[in-house]
């Protein structure tokens, strides 16, 4: 029988599961993250995952690159910091954020495999992280903190060698075997979202239109993300609330100011801005 643990997460919810922000708090309480991302050919990544990051109320953000590309990121984000990324401590951090726009290559699939076995803060994996990830996606169920992983149903058919076409014909329950049998949380991007926890509860988030549909939508997706995973008691609900809260700011944006051609994913980030401060 299919499962039935599963239900809509709405903005609503985002409203009552939403952390407030502590009027005595510092930006140690908010958690320390680190991007590993972006790369000289695909600088944007790290700037907009860390950005989103920043805007959805993270405390700090360092993120590891290709040394090359560090004009061309900071000043996009002039609040992160950067750090070496061949001898990344990754024990700094309260939660990473790796795989946007790192590409392929082998030097890519270390640093995954390093962020894998080498951290016990929430690790969610992205885009080109998720390519390289698979050679090794037993490593997985040796974790001991939350793993997510972020894929478009593209990603997906990649991960389970499915094709694209039979992801989309049953997606809840590919995603819950798979969530179930590598014990990660798995948040299965489309127009429909669908975030499944390790026991196999599941949660849809129905909120964003197609001007989500253009590089840098999950970028943005990942930083949102991650700081919701520094600062939510529960995983679960903080995934769904910061796809959510993704969602929702398209939606917003493409009502006023903004259509569905032209919206970008550095609207999407500093649409945030109206977002927190109507829903918390
Ligand atoms: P990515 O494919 O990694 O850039 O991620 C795209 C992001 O935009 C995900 O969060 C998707 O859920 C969202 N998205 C893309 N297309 C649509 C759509 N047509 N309707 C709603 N959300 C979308
Ligand atoms: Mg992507």
């Amino acid at each position: 029988a299919p499962s039935v643990n599963r239900r809509l997460w709405t903005v609503d919810d985002v409203k009552q599961t939403l952390p407030s922000r502590d009027d005595h708090s510092h930006k140690g309480s908010h958690g320390r993250g680190l991007v590993i991302g972006g790369s000289v050919l695909m600088p944007g990544s790290a700037a907009m995952t860390s950005r989103a990051a920043l805007r959805s109320g993270a405390g700090l953000v360092a993120i590891a690159t290709e040394e090359g590309a560090v004009p061309s990121i900071s000043p996009y984000i002039q609040e992160a910091t950067f750090v070496q990324r061949d001898t990344l401590d990754l024990s700094a951090y309260d939660g990473v954020a790796a795989g946007m726009g790192i590409g392929r290559g082998e030097a890519s699939q270390e640093l995954i495999r390093h962020a894998v076995t080498h951290t016990d803060v929430p690790l969610l994996i992205d885009a080109d992280g998720l390519y390289v990830l698979k050679d090794f996606l037993g490593e997985l169920e040796k974790r001991t903190a939350p793993t997510i992983l972020t894929p478009h149903p593209g990603e997906f058919a990649h991960l389970t060698g499915l094709s694209i076409k039979e992801v989309l014909l049953s997606p809840f329950s590919l995603a819950e075997a798979f969530a179930r049998r590598y014990g990660v949380y798995l948040v299965l991007k489309g127009p429909s979202t669908i975030i499944t926890a390790p026991d196999g509860e599941q949660r849809v988030d129905a909120t964003g239109n197609a001007g989500l549909a253009k590089g840098g939508s999950g970028d943005a997706l990942a930083g949102i993300l991650l700081s919701m995973l520094m600062q939510s008691t529960s995983t679960l609900d903080g995934l769904s609330s910061g796809c959510v809260l993704h969602g929702y700011t398209a939606d917003q944006l493409v009502q006023q100011g903004h259509s569905k051609v032209d919206l970008l994913a550095t609207d999407v980030i500093d649409g945030l801005s109206h977002t927190f401060r109507t829903l918390s």
